[in-house]
């Protein structure tokens, strides 16, 4: 795991690293914690409550699952530090709700499903316009940016050019933050120009699911 960080450290530069701790004890947490990581990534609610609940309070907690409407309350009443994944605006206007109940202003990424496939999560790209100027009228929420996944290919160029066009609509809304760049395409992300990577397997090696 040092080995890991200490390279992405020398890669970095000024991007922020997001340790993507699913399915990754506390333990292991912990471990990477005491690297000196902060901003750790989580997929799904049940999950990162626990962790929220007994790990450090220092920690930046970034939602980067698929978000229902239902289990927004659960994190919003936490520390939640930014929610990556907001693609629709029912799930913005809930997480307005909860944030003004909680007295407090939520910082928020609108997911966008760059690839255009059905079978992924995010705003598509002809929704955005809409969507972004419904965050900017809401109260509580802080709007901060976009996040996406590249489309599942090998295809570097095809990584690259959604990665460009994620810098571009950055741009054209201008917005502060960009997430996007995984294990296997932060370099690229990097090179794009994003601000945050989410980092899972380099960091923890690879997931087992139970
Ligand atoms: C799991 C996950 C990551 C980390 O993926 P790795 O390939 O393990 O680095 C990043 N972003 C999202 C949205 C994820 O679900």
């Amino acid at each position: 795991m040092k080995e890991a960080i200490d390279e992405l450290r020398e890669e970095i530069g000024s991007v922020t690293l997001v340790a993507v701790s699913k399915t990754k004890s506390n333990e292991e947490i912990l471990k990477a914690y005491d690297l000196g990581i902060r901003d750790f990534g989580e997929n799904y609610v049940q999950e990162l409550v626990k962790k929220m609940d007994c790990l450090p309070s220092d920690i930046k907690w970034h939602m980067i699952g698929h978000l229902q409407t239902n289990k927004v309350r659960d994190i919003v009443k936490r520390n939640i530090y930014l929610i990556e994944s907001v693609d629709s605006i029912k799930l913005a206007k809930e997480i307005n709700k909860e944030a003004i109940k909680n007295n407090k202003t939520v910082s928020i990424l609108i997911e966008v499903n760059i690839a255009n496939d059905i079978n992924k999560t995010g705003c598509s790209i002809s929704s955005l316009d809409e969507l972004i100027s419904f965050c900017l009228g809401l109260s509580n929420i802080n709007l901060c940016g976009l996040m996406a996944i590249a489309p599942h290919t090998d295809n570097i160029d095809d990584i690259r050019s959604s990665f460009r066009e994620m810098k571009s609509l950055k741009s054209k809304y201008n917005l502060s933050l960009l997430s996007m760049g995984m294990s296997s395409d932060y370099k690229i992300a990097i090179e794009e120009g994003t601000d945050i990577i989410r980092i899972g397997t380099k960091i923890f090696g690879e997931r087992v699911y139970k």
